[in-house]
This record gives structure tokens, C-alpha cells and sequence, in this order.
């Protein structure tokens, strides 16, 4: 089985017909690997912008992509999709973590109203595979290509990095470091059906009423982190940075403490997130503060 190692750069625009910003590509870089990982093919074009008629500052200082470079040598859209299509036929599609894929939706649904995409059949995230195989795996953080290179000695120069091309290469170094110790074909997944695409599109997000039925209501309970005792609940919730919190006091202890959670909507389901954060112990010493609340309230 072949493989192809993707890495596309693109420039936010704005489509004054969407009324949204599109994450625009403007270049496709590309290394076709064997069953060894030795390179055996590359692919590189830049891409005329259609939808933004210029690339923005940040985007061109990152990428070193200027407005004539995409204008001289830049094919459209269309043009490159066919292409690449046929360079990859039937190979493993392999980007660093998903947003390439989030960007090709994008692309694919501005210029096609379809948002498949046409050169995906099956598809690995590089980024989770090497992640996984470090034992440094976090769904909410995640590493940046340079800084798992950086952790596996792999070489690159910062010049070349956030070009396309240098950028899979650089994907590609990183895999092979790991690829004689872990499988790479357990982190290969079928598209060809709407169940990936959902999964890709679906966006996370925090339920922000209590009274939704999708919470389980066993998880406002809370017990004491101190002595593992049971808590009883003494104000009402309130909702906090996309959470609930209250206060609570141990049953057993009587320290006062806080409990927040959080329930985070994913696309396999909820998500809790549990925190107790206790109040400082009060100072027999220093009770100015009490003090001072009564003289308040004279
Ligand atoms: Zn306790």
C-alpha cells in the first residue's frame, strides 16, 4: 500500500457571498511514500485565490508566499483537485492533525457545494499516531509538528518549515521515527461514508443549561477530596465559564469547599469534568475581614 503524506497552507478570506471567513488553500504540498515510508513521488503547486483577492500578512510572513508568487505560477482550485486526485488514487491520505481536512471540506463545499472530498478513502492522522506512540496523547492539546520533531531529534530547518512540501516531508521524518515500534494501520480510517464526515464537522461545544436532559444528574454530586466523605450541597448552582458551580460542605469534616463541572457535548458524548477547590482554612489571628463587614453594615 502506498501512502501520501498531505500538507496544504491556506489564507483566511472572506467571502462576501458566504458572509464568512474561508479558510482558502492556496498551496498543496505532497510526498507519495511505499510500504516503507521511502519517498517514491511528490506533488507541489500553489493555487490562486478566487475568494480573497489577496493573501494576508500573517499568512505570507508565515508561508513566505507572496501575491505575485500565487499569481504567476498559482493554478485554481478545480484545476489542482484534479490533479492531486489523480496522483493519490487509492493511497492513504495522511495529514498532521485534522484541520487540512477541515480546510479541503471547506474548499470542496465554496467551489463544489459538496463537502467530500474527492481524493479521500482513507485517512490518517499523523499527528494522533505520533502522539499516541510518545505517550503524550491529549485530545484537548495537542503538539505542533516542530515540537515533535524537536522531541524525536529530527532535523529541519525553520526556514523551509510552513512551506507545504517541507512541512509533509517534515511529517513524514517524524512517522518514520516511530514506525518499526507502532502500527500505523490501527489509526487508518475508512471516509468513504458520512459517519468520518460527521465526526470531522461535528463541533464540541459546553451545555450551558442545567436543565438539559442530556446531563446526568448523578454528577452534581460531589465528595470531599480531604476525607473522601460524602457533601451536601449549601447554595444553589450557578453558572461559571461555560460550567456550574456551587458550594458544598463535607459531611463528615465540615471543610466548606466549591465544586465546578463542566459537561462538554463531543461527538461520542458527554464529557464530564470534575473540580474541588477548597477555601483557605479561616485565621483566628487576622479576622479583620469580618470585622470590617460589620462595620459595613452599620
Ligand atoms: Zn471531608
Amino acid at each position: 500500500m502506498n501512502y501520501i503524506i498531505l500538507d496544504l497552507e491556506w489564507n483566511g478570506s472572506y467571502s462576501k457571498s458566504e458572509r464568512k471567513f474561508i479558510n482558502e488553500i492556496i498551496e498543496f504540498g505532497a510526498v507519495k511514500v511505499d510500504n516503507d515510508f521511502n519517498i517514491i513521488d511528490t506533488f507541489s503547486t500553489l493555487i490562486i485565490p478566487q475568494i480573497g483577492k489577496k493573501i494576508c500578512n500573517r499568512v505570507s510572513e508565515l508561508t513566505k508566499i507572496t501575491n505575485d508568487e500565487l499569481k504567476d505560477n498559482g493554478i485554481t482550485f478545480q484545476q489542482a483537485s484534479e490533479m492531486f486526485t489523480e496522483f493519490s488514487s487509492d493511497c492513504v491520505i495522511m495529514t498532521w492533525g485534522n484541520s487540512d481536512i477541515h480546510a479541503l471540506i471547506d474548499n470542496y463545499m465554496y467551489y463544489y457545494n459538496d463537502y467530500h472530498v474527492p481524493f479521500l478513502k482513507k485517512y490518517c492522522d499523523i499527528q494522533k499516531y505520533c502522539e499516541k506512540s510518545m505517550g503524550i496523547y491529549n485530545a484537548s492539546q495537542q503538539i505542533g509538528l516542530s515540537t515533535c520533531a524537536e522531541e524525536l531529534k529530527v532535523g529541519f530547518s525553520e526556514e523551509e518549515h510552513h512551506r507545504a512540501t517541507a512541512d509533509a516531508v517534515l511529517s513524514l521524518k517524524c512517522v518514520k521515527k516511530l514506525i518499526d515500534k507502532y502500527h500505523i494501520q490501527d489509526y487508518i480510517e475508512d471516509t468513504d461514508n458520512d459517519d468520518f464526515y460527521h465526526r470531522i464537522k461535528f463541533k464540541a461545544h459546553f451545555i450551558t443549561d442545567l436543565n438539559s436532559p442530556e446531563i446526568d444528574k448523578s454528577q452534581l454530586e460531589f465528595n470531599c477530596k480531604l476525607c473522601g466523605g460524602t457533601a451536601k450541597r449549601t447554595s444553589k448552582w450557578k453558572s461559571r465559564n461555560k460550567g456550574f458551580s456551587a458550594n458544598f460542605e463535607c459531611n463528615d469534616c465540615k471543610r466548606a469547599f466549591i465544586g465546578r463541572v463542566y459537561f462538554k457535548k463531543k461527538y461520542d458524548g458527554i464529557q464530564v469534568n470534575k473540580k474541588v477547590y477548597y477555601k483557605p482554612e479561616p485565621d483566628e489571628n487576622t479576622d479583620c475581614e469580618s470585622k470590617g463587614n460589620k462595620t459595613g453594615d452599620n
